[in-house]
């Protein structure tokens, strides 16, 4: 007998499920469904149990969405079992490559087709047989993996897609829960057209079903475009890596994107009701005069041409952590700051990891300047100025504050 596994998450009352929709239904002719919480086996309270449920199988798949899964159910691990991803390609995937896992998906191991199934085999558990109370599903749908564009000088996401799914099967076969939300995450490190596109065709019978979605997206030109072409987004939460507010300091990380399509972006999204989240870089003395008066003026233009939208509650900056360095010391003497400031900001951004050995990339030729921390900090300042509230690592404009 064999068994597939699918791990996921219980956080409040709202489970997360990471298979990231790669199911073997097609590909194996008899399995039994197998659901492990990646906190009952970290915190070590059941890892027996789950010895025991998976003792009957002789062959073991899963798949997996973020490496340190795997080392958290490692105890469970031994020779029967097959890995798939999608892995989302972290920069510390390394740690598991002595369980010789890559990021292809279980399809690919079978050399078939990436599945677009949606298959609601979870239904029975977690409604019928899971014994705490749940009031929000997650799913990681993992639509594609890597970036089409790929080359941001901070990024590892820089080798070309590896799988692209058929997202308009994957979205429209989709059901919320008559008693409860659900959440979509594309897992798309950038949205593609074919992406958005599906997402906004099943945006209003989302709504109706309670599904939100929540997707990364570039500030291309096309993404301008669907939003602009679209009436209504409410239910879309728009995750957009803007990074900083200047477009030179956006070209020195190779970013690839006008500012003011970014700018029209958040304008468009909030007009049309969507919600959208802004990565920013903790900016860490990567900003010199020049930058600094741009970033002003951006956000000085960002606020006037949002001034009559009722953007309270839908709009967020939050500050995801400086460029990538090699090693905790490299990122100190670039960025001049406390080992305290930087690791709390790493541990913020890298909760899930222990070490920071095997960062992989990180920025050798941005400009710095020597007044470099100064302009930062004055920013920091100006930005609380206009009525944005700084939470533990993002702005966000007062009144409601946002749940992403
Ligand atoms: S657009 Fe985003 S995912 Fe793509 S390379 Fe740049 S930072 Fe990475």
């Amino acid at each position: 007998m064999n068994g597939f596994v699918t791990l996921f998450r219980n956080i409040g009352k709202q489970i997360t499920i990471y298979n990231g929709f790669s199911f073997v239904d097609h590909l194996l002719s008899s399995h039994e469904y197998i659901f492990i919480d990646l906190d009952d086996v970290q915190n070590l309270t059941r890892i027996n149990y789950y010895k025991e449920i998976l003792r009957k199988f002789s062959k073991i798949y899963c798949t997996v969405l973020f490496s340190n899964d795997l080392t958290i159910i490692s105890p469970l691990i031994d020779d029967r079992w097959t890995f798939g991803g999608p892995l989302v390609n972290c920069s510390r995937s390394n740690r598991i490559s002595n369980l010789s896992v890559d990021n292809n998906t279980l399809e690919k191991l079978f050399n078939q087709p990436v599945s677009s199934k949606f298959s609601k085999y979870w239904d029975n558990y977690f409604f019928n047989e899971y014994e705490k109370p749940i009031d929000q599903i997650n799913y990681m749908a993992s639509l594609s993996n890597n970036c089409y564009w790929g080359k941001c000088k901070y990024c590892n996401f820089n080798t070309p897609n590896k799988f692209i799914r058929n997202s308009k099967y994957i979205l429209s076969n989709l059901k919320g829960y008559e008693h409860m939300n659900s959440t979509v995450h594309t897992c798309s490190s950038a949205t593609s057209l074919a992406e958005i596109t599906s997402i906004l065709q099943e945006l209003p019978r989302f709504r109706k079903e309670n599904i939100s979605v929540l997707s990364f997206v570039r500030a291309d030109k096309f993404i301008l475009d669907s939003i602009k072409s679209t009436e209504n987004l409410v239910g879309f939460l728009i995750e957009l890596g803007i990074e900083s507010f200047s477009q030179t300091l956006s070209d020195q990380l190779n970013k690839g994107i006008s500012k003011k399509v970014e700018l029209n972006i958040i304008k468009e999204t909030l007009l049309r009701n969507g919600r959208i989240d802004c990565t920013i870089m903790h900016p860490l003395s990567i900003m010199d005069k020049q930058t600094f008066i741009e970033s002003k003026n951006y956000l000085k233009e960002l606020l006037e041409s949002i001034k009559s939208i009722d953007y309270i509650g839908k709009l967020k900056f939050c500050i995801v952590g400086p460029p990538q360095f090699s090693n905790k010391k490299e990122a100190m003497e670039f960025g001049k700051c406390s080992e305290l400031e930087i690791t709390k900001l790493y541990n913020s951004i890298f909760d899930r990891f222990e070490s920071w050995d095997d960062e992989i990339v990180y920025i050798n030729d941005v400009k710095k300047d020597s007044d470099s921390e100064k302009y930062n900090n004055e920013f920091f300042n100006i930005l609380s100025e206009t009525g944005l509230v700084r939470g533990n690592n993002y702005w966000y404009m007062k009144g409601k504050e946002l749940c992403a």
